[in-house]
């Protein structure tokens, strides 16, 4: 890694600190028109943006460059990554994702099978929620300036202005929804790559979310939704606080991970609640409905093991009472410590 402060490191793309510097002062600071019609844009830095129609509907918008390494890990493959990822990013707006846009980078070499692989992947994917992938590009270029392929998606969802989530939404009272285990994506990743044969019991959890936004949505209203991917629960969380100027309070017992993930966060020095998830939800919750929510939350395909996990503070900080009674600062990591997890 270069830490030299005139170049580009691997942190600048790794979902903390970092990266949303670099992107407030090089990217924000140089883009002069950053939204359409008053909707949700670049400034907002949500996870979709939305444009506004002239009616009560509304286009939500985003798009994701996956590059993943491994191409093919536990519980998953670059091409269900790239469509679960984007389709995720519509669904926490609060709206069903509709298609795909799907360009391909792929390097000189790369075997047929295993791209045929990766295409039926991102097939089933889109075929769970209903999506469609309608349009696309593909490049090939010299193996020595890309070990192996970049997948970018661009999605869209149409839908009513009522039903848009932003993820600055948070009220005094909210009650936070996990829809399941944390860190499985990053520590299937990590478990791979450095060998130690956790394969078999350790999977990625990536898929596609709009199923629990759905069943949440029938039950009661969502105040704030971030899918927590690079950076983890951390980031999200702490994000979810600033934007809203709410605190949160966390109860350590009630969020879920998995022995095989505590046991490779160990081994590697690694904060399961900064590694990536890539099937998960973190959700503000008006408190009447919480427990309605949750349970139709929990009879959906992926959410069987959601929690709710604490409540929203007039605090400012994101604090965690722990399994042994003491209070921990849940800080928004400098980046995920996982490179290339997605
Ligand atoms: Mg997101």
């Amino acid at each position: 890694m270069n830490y030299n402060d005139d170049k580009i490191n691997m942190t600048h793309g790794a979902g903390g600190e970092v990266m949303q510097d670099m992107i407030s002062n090089v990217i924000l600071s140089n883009i002069t028109k950053t939204s359409v019609n008053g909707g949700i844009g670049l400034e907002q830095l949500d996870d979709s943006a939305t444009i506004p129609l002239y009616d009560d509907h509304v286009v939500v918008t985003t798009i994701d460059s996956h590059t993943v390494q491994p191409l093919f890990f536990p519980g998953g493959d670059i091409g269900r990554i790239s469509a679960a990822g984007t389709l995720n990013d519509i669904s926490v707006m609060g709206v069903k994702p509709l298609s795909l846009n799907n360009a391909m980078v792929i390097s000189e070499g790369f075997n047929k099978a295993d791209f045929e692989k990766i295409i039926k992947s991102m097939d089933e994917t889109c075929q769970e929620v209903g999506a469609a992938i309608i349009t696309g590009d593909t490049k090939v270029i010299d193996k020595d300036k890309l070990d192996g392929m970049i997948i970018t998606t661009a999605g869209i969802g149409i839908g009513k202005k009522e039903n848009i989530v932003s993820d600055a939404g948070l009220n005094e009272g909210d009650k936070i929804i996990l829809t399941g285990s944390i860190g499985d994506h990053g520590m299937a990743i990590m478990s791979q790559r450095e060998g130690f044969g956790y394969e078999t019991d350790l999977l990625s959890d990536v898929a596609p979310v709009w199923s629990m936004v759905e069943a949440a949505q029938s039950k009661g209203k969502i105040t704030a939704m971030k899918d927590p991917t690079r950076g983890g629960i951390a980031n999200a969380l702490n994000e979810m606080s600033d934007k809203s100027g709410f605190g949160l309070y966390l109860d350590e017992d009630k969020i879920p991970i998995k022995p095989a993930v505590h046991a490779v966060s160990e081994m590697l020095g690694i904060d399961p609640y900064e590694v990536a998830n890539e099937g998960k939800i973190v959700m503000g919750v008006e408190p009447d409905n919480a427990e309605a929510m949750l349970e139709a939350i929990k009879n959906t395909k992926y959410g069987a093991n959601a929690q709710i996990i604490g409540e929203v503070t007039k605090d400012k900080y994101v604090l965690m009472e722990t399994s042994f009674g003491g209070e921990r600062i849940i800080e928004p990591p400098i980046a995920d410590p996982v490179p290339r997890v997605c």
